[in-house]
């Protein structure tokens, strides 16, 4: 608990003197936010700023979390790290849509944290768009050689399966 009182904001504080901010920053590990991840390699870097408005409390930065996992296609070791923008509005008595509700004197980020972490963690990442991947014949790294096998079927049916895959970072 201690850990995550960084992220509580005095909220009455700021709604006293509309247009003030207060920063958030602090570097948490993913555990303290409730996030139990196996992919998480690092602490999270939390660089958020609150601002008050007569309206509510805006929060607005970043929340880069490093991470480790697989090559979809290939299986090689990929690291990097998800960087999410954060652009939240906290009010007493909610109209914006999705505005979070003011519960008392403070607003509390770790949930927010926690949601935006795990949303920007990559499902199914890929070593580089262009991976050849692994054969699914002869088990053959097609970045580094090419075994001949006929598996132009098999890949139009995996790539209209790709095609699926909305919710993937476009990057
Ligand atoms: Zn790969
Ligand atoms: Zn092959």
């Amino acid at each position: 608990m201690g850990l995550t009182s960084a992220l509580r904001v005095n909220a009455v504080e700021l709604l006293r003197a509309p247009g003030s901010s207060r920063p958030v920053e602090v570097s948490l590990p993913a555990e303290a936010i409730g996030v139990d991840d196996a992919r998480v390699t690092g602490d999270v870097d939390i660089a958020l700023v609150a601002t008050s408005s007569v309206d509510g409390i805006t929060v607005h930065g970043t929340i880069s979390t490093p991470w480790h996992d697989r090559c979809r296609r290939c299986l090689i070791d990929v690291d990097g790290v998800a960087v999410a923008s954060v652009d939240e509005v906290f009010q007493h008595d909610p109209r914006v849509a999705d505005a979070v509700e003011i519960v008392g004197d403070q607003i509390d980020l770790a949930p927010i944290v926690r949601e935006y972490v795990l949303l920007e963690l990559p499902d199914a990442p890929l070593c580089r768009d262009e991976c050849a991947g692994i054969c699914p014949h002869c088990g053959t790294d097609r970045n580094e050689t090419s075994c001949g096998c006929d598996t132009e079927a098999r890949d139009l049916r995996w790539a209209a399966l790709e095609g699926l895959r909305l919710d993937e970072p476009g990057e």
